[in-house]
Formats: C-alpha cells, structure tokens, sequence
C-alpha cells in the first residue's frame, strides 16, 4: 500500500516537473516574441521571473514597478539612467514593456519599446544601472497587394492599422496626380510591391512601397521608388519625379484621414465647379493644405470668401482658400509654406450656405481649372542613371504584373 503510494507521488511529481518545464518553454517562447534583449532565459531560469505588459492609460514607471511589487529605489535607478538614451519620466500608451527579476524580485533589466523601430533597455549591472538604446532589426520581404476600389480607398486596402498607413502611403506618394478625397472612381484598382518587416517569422508591419500602379478614372499612374546619392523618391515609368509644383487637391487625404481617426470612415467629400474656382464640400474643421510651396499674400477676412488665405507660389501661380473657419498655425501674411502644410480648416464663413472650401488657381490674374492645368514636372533622374532605372523599373513591373485583382462584379453597386 505504501509502496503504491510513494509511486503515485513519484508520478505526481514527475507529471508536475514536465508541466512547469512546458510552461518554462512556452515563457521563453513569448518572451522572444517580444524580440527585444535575446538573452539565453533558460540559464537560471529556476532564478529569474520575466514579465511583460503593457504601459496602460496614464501609469508611469512608479506606477508599473508598484504594479509588479518591485523596489520604487530602483524604479528611479532606471529613469535616471537612462535620462540621457531615453527619457522614461513619460510613457506612452499601449507601448510595450519587459522586466526581468532575479532572486527577491531585485531588478536585472527594464525594456520598453519605444516606438516600432527602436527600444530601451536598462540593465542592472555589477559596475550600476546602464542603458542603452537599440534598433529592432526587421527582416524585410517582399509582398504584393492589390484591391479594386468600391468606397474608398481604406474600404478596399483594409482598416487594420497597417493596411490603413500602407494606404495612406500610397496616397502621399501619388497625391500630385491623384485626388483621394474626391477623384476616386468605384472600380478604380491598385497594385502595390511593397516591404513586409518581420520578427520571428511574424509579419509586424509594411515598410517602402517600392513600386505601385493606380488605375484612376481609366488612367494608369504608376511610381517606383529609386535611391539616387543616398536620396529616395518616387519616379514615374519614364523616370520622371512624381513631385509637381501643385499637389492635386488642396485636402489631403492623410490629413483628413488623420484629423477624423475617431469616426470609422472619412468624410465623404464632394467637388463641385460652379463658378471660377472648385468647391469642396467637407465637413467643418477638415484641414485644408496648400497646393503648392509658396508665401502667404493675404490671410484674413474678406466680403464673401469669409476667411481667405491668398498663396504666391513661383511663375505667377497663385491659390485661394475661402470659407475658411480658422486659419493654419503661423498662417499670416509674408509667410512661407510648405506644399501640403495646413493653412486652415474648412468652415462656412462669408457668403456660403454651408460648410465648404473654395479653392481657386490664378496665372497672371487668370483664373484657371486647378485639375486641367500641366503642372511643372519636378527632376527626373539623370541620363547616367537611366539604364539603371529601367532594369529596376523592368523586375517591378513583372511583381506588378503578378499581382491579381480581386473579381468585382460589374454591375454590383457600393452599399454606402
Ligand atoms: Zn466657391
């Protein structure tokens, strides 16, 4: 009988020692998951306790080491020592975090990612408290995507939120050529070469897009990414810069993306040509850009523009932004702007019925149709780079071509 017994605790404990091992595994496992210090954990793992979170709403480092019943002495240990790699006194939300711990809970390191790119980590060594700052190292590959637009362009990339920047990206690249808020067409189609960076086999998010097609309204844009003296841009198929002296539409896509992240879409904007220059219907508050580089010549009230940012840019041209309800940040008179900076928000100001921009473009005191005029093309990539250009250009277009299209009925009609 006792035989029996002593048996069944040798099993017990054999059964039990297999499962703290399992778990001892799977620990290690996660723990590499988080890819930031891989340190050997199974050296005197019966030792060191490894625990991972996330920083929550408001916590500070106090607060997390409080949380984990860890000394506040060494809390402070870590935020000074890493004051001068990293300053921990303010953590973001939602940002990841590892703390390993030896016998008695003494502190051996801290880690925080501090962005999708880089972390800090603070080690407690025999000589003090050192930090350093590393970069995560992705590996890249390769991936190709591909989408017919119904709705927009969000609806038909993906919401998550790395298709949602992949999009936007796209949409930065091509915005000389292409207005997202407003000029895209249902069936509209793109095709995109793009990075994908991974840790542990796990894909983490886009990187580049290296090269992409849009079919717009019927036409073809295309973009590949080229380095030229360590330089990155955009070219077209014929090695000309997709940068132009305007951009397509004064609100941009990212912005109004951005600015109205909380609802789940963006606004749907509507353009219309009643007079000299275009309306843009928009929501109230959606920021306005400025088409092109330039200075501000007039910011202020004015009859029935409301408030109205007058730009100069260079050859003559000059853009007009009405209805405005305020003005940009540093939008007054005599400025300099960037093309794409924020020179106001739409509002309703002046003679209008409703929330609007009005945007005009003039050449010598001529008003003309902003999406008729050719735009200045910006530098194309030199005569000795030509050769070079369209090899890459050649490998590009073989992905692009492999990328298949999802299969729209052509009679099926967007359920907006
Ligand atoms: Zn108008």
């Amino acid at each position: 009988m006792i035989e029996i017994e002593e048996k069944t605790a040798k099993y017990v404990l054999c059964l039990l020692f297999i499962a703290c091992l399992v778990i001892g595994v799977a620990e290690y496992y996660y723990n590499l998951d988080f890819a930031v210090d891989q340190k050997d954990f199974t050296q005197e793992k019966t030792a060191q306790t490894v625990i991972t979170g996330f920083v929550r709403s408001g916590e500070n480092l106090v607060n997390i080491f409080k949380k984990h019943k860890l000394r506040l002495k060494e809390s402070l240990m870590v935020s000074e020592a890493s004051a001068n790699v990293h300053k921990l006194s303010s953590l973001g939300s939602f940002k990841p975090y590892k703390i390993v711990v030896g016998p008695d809970r003494k502190l051996e390191s801290f880690t925080y990612g501090i962005d999708d790119d880089s972390v800090v980590t603070v080690i407690n060594t025999d000589s003090g408290y050192r930090a350093e700052k590393k970069v995560i190292a992705y590996e890249k590959r390769i991936l190709s995507v591909g989408g017919v637009i119904r709705n927009n362009l969000i609806d038909s990339i993906g919401e998550d939120r790395e298709h949602l920047l992949l999009g936007l990206d796209l949409s930065d690249i091509l915005a000389w050529d292409i207005d997202f808020s407003t000029g895209l067409r249902s069936g509209d189609s793109f095709r995109i070469v793009v990075e994908g960076l991974y840790l542990d086999n796990e894909f983490r998010k886009f990187g580049k897009i290296l090269s992409a097609q849009f079919i717009n309204n019927g036409s073809l844009y295309a973009a590949y990414r080229f380095e030229q003296n360590g330089d990155a841009h955009y070219y077209d198929e014929t090695g000309r810069s997709l940068r132009k002296a305007f951009l397509k539409a004064p609100l941009n896509f990212r912005k109004i993306s951005s600015h109205y992240s909380g609802s789940r879409l963006h606004p749907i904007l509507k353009i219309y040509r009643p007079h000299h220059g275009i309306d843009y219907s928009a929501p109230a508050g959606t920021p306005v850009s400025a088409s092109g580089g330039g200075t501000v010549s007039f910011a202020g009230y004015k009859n029935g523009y409301g408030k109205l940012v007058i730009l100069s840019h260079p050859n003559g041209y000059r853009t007009c932004y009405g209805h405005l309800s305020k003005f940009g940040e540093g939008i007054s008179s005599g400025k300099k702007v960037e093309q794409g900076q924020v020179v106001g928000y739409v509002g309703s100001t002046g003679m209008s019925t409703g929330p609007h921009l009005h945007y005009e473009m003039l050449v010598n005191n001529k008003t003309m149709n902003p999406l008729k005029i050719k735009m200045p093309a910006g530098e194309a990539i030199p005569k000795t780079l030509l050769a070079d250009f369209s090899s890459y250009r050649k490998t590009m277009d073989t992905r692009l071509a492999l990328i298949g299209l999802p299969i729209v009925a052509s009679g099926e009609r967007s359920d907006r």
